[in-house]
C-alpha cells in the first residue's frame, strides 16, 4: 500500500479534493438533516460527488464522514449505526477511487470541549477509535482529522487512529485571521499545531476551511517556520461566503485561485485541495498547476 507521505517525500505534489458538505446541500441535503446517513440513504448522490473529483482529476478522495462520531450520530439517534456509516463512506469513495487514487477518511470535531468538561478525554477517544477501525475495515489509506481546533481534542483522535489502525494519519486545523495573526476558536496559533501534533505523531499536517486560499501561503510560511520536513496539505475554502439573492456565494473563483496555488507550492505546500465552496472545477485548476510542477521536477 502507498504512503501519502512516501510520496510527498519523494518530491510529488499532489491534489486532493473539494468540498463535500456544500455539495451535499446543492444535491439537496436538507439543513438539520444527518449528512452522513445520506451513505446509507442516498449511496449514489454520495458516489457521485466522489467520482466528480476523480475525474477532476485529485490524487486523494475524502469520504462522506466528516460528523460521524457517536455524539453528533447520537443527534440523530444513528449511533448505532457508527460503524455502517463510516465504512460505508470509505466503500463508496473507494469504488470512485479505484485502485490508483488514495481515499482519506474525513475525521471532523464533536463539538465538545474537553476545557469545559463536556467530555471526558476516554469519551472522545472511545469514539474516535469507533470510527478508526471501520475506517480501516471499508478500505481506507488514511485519516483526516479535519477543521480541528483544540490541541487536547487532536491529540486524542491522533491517538485513537495510531493505536487501532495502521492507517496514515493527517491532521488538519482551521485558523481564522485576527489582528493578532492567525488562530484557532481555541487560541491555537499555526506554530503551536505544529510543534504539538508533530509529537502526537501525526504523519501529514495543515490546514482546511477558513477564509480561502490566498491566506493559506501566511500559514504554510508559518508551519515551515517550526518544520521543513513535514509533509503539509491545505484545503482552503473558496473564499469566504457572502449572501447573494438569499444564496450562500463563495468569493474565490476557479480563475481568481489560478495566481495563489503557486505560492502555496512555493511555500512549502505539498498536496492541496479544498473545502467549502470548492468545487471540481477548482480542482481541475489546482490539479492542472500541480501538474505543471510535478512535470519541471522531473
Ligand atoms: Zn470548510
Amino acid at each position: 500500500m502507498y504512503k501519502i507521505s512516501d510520496i510527498v517525500n519523494a518530491g510529488t505534489l499532489l491534489t486532493s479534493d473539494g468540498a463535500w458538505g456544500t455539495y451535499l446541500f446543492k444535491k439537496g441535503l436538507a439543513s438539520g438533516s444527518c449528512p452522513e446517513e445520506w451513505n446509507l440513504t442516498h449511496y449514489n448522490d454520495v458516489f457521485e460527488i466522489a467520482k466528480s473529483y476523480v475525474d477532476a482529476g485529485s490524487d486523494i478522495i475524502s469520504t462522506n464522514s466528516f460528523g460521524s462520531n457517536l455524539f453528533k450520530l447520537s443527534q440523530y439517534n444513528l449511533h448505532e449505526k457508527l460503524a455502517e456509516i463510516c465504512q460505508t463512506a470509505v466503500k463508496i469513495s473507494r469504488k470512485a477511487a479505484g485502485v490508483d487514487k488514495l481515499v482519506m477518511a474525513s475525521l471532523g470535531p464533536t463539538g465538545k470541549f474537553l476545557i469545559m468538561g463536556d467530555v471526558t478525554s476516554e469519551e472522545l477517544y472511545n469514539s474516535f477509535k469507533q470510527q478508526a477501525i471501520a475506517f480501516e475495515k471499508g478500505g481506507a489509506d488514511a485519516v483526516c482529522i479535519e477543521t480541528f481546533y483544540a490541541l487536547d481534542e487532536a491529540e486524542q483522535a491522533i491517538n485513537a487512529v495510531k493505536e487501532n489502525t495502521t492507517l496514515e494519519v493527517i491532521c488538519t486545523f482551521t485558523f481564522d485571521k485576527s489582528e493578532y495573526g492567525f488562530k484557532t476558536l481555541m487560541g491555537v496559533t499555526p506554530q503551536q499545531m505544529t510543534e504539538s501534533i508533530i509529537l502526537c505523531g501525526a504523519d501529514i499536517i495543515g490546514a482546511n476551511c477558513g477564509s480561502g486560499f490566498e491566506d493559506m501561503v501566511e500559514i504554510v510560511k508559518s508551519i515551515r517556520e517550526v518544520s521543513e520536513r513535514i509533509p503539509i496539505i491545505i484545503q482552503a475554502n473558496a473564499g469566504l461566503p457572502v449572501f447573494e439573492n438569499e444564496k450562500l456565494v463563495y468569493s474565490e473563483t476557479p480563475e481568481n485561485i489560478k495566481q495563489i496555488i503557486p505560492k502555496l507550492i512555493d511555500a512549502g505546500a505539498n498536496i492541496i485541495g479544498g473545502c467549502c465552496g470548492t468545487t471540481p472545477e477548482h480542482i481541475k485548476v489546482i490539479c492542472e498547476i500541480v501538474n505543471q510542477f510535478n512535470q519541471r521536477k522531473k
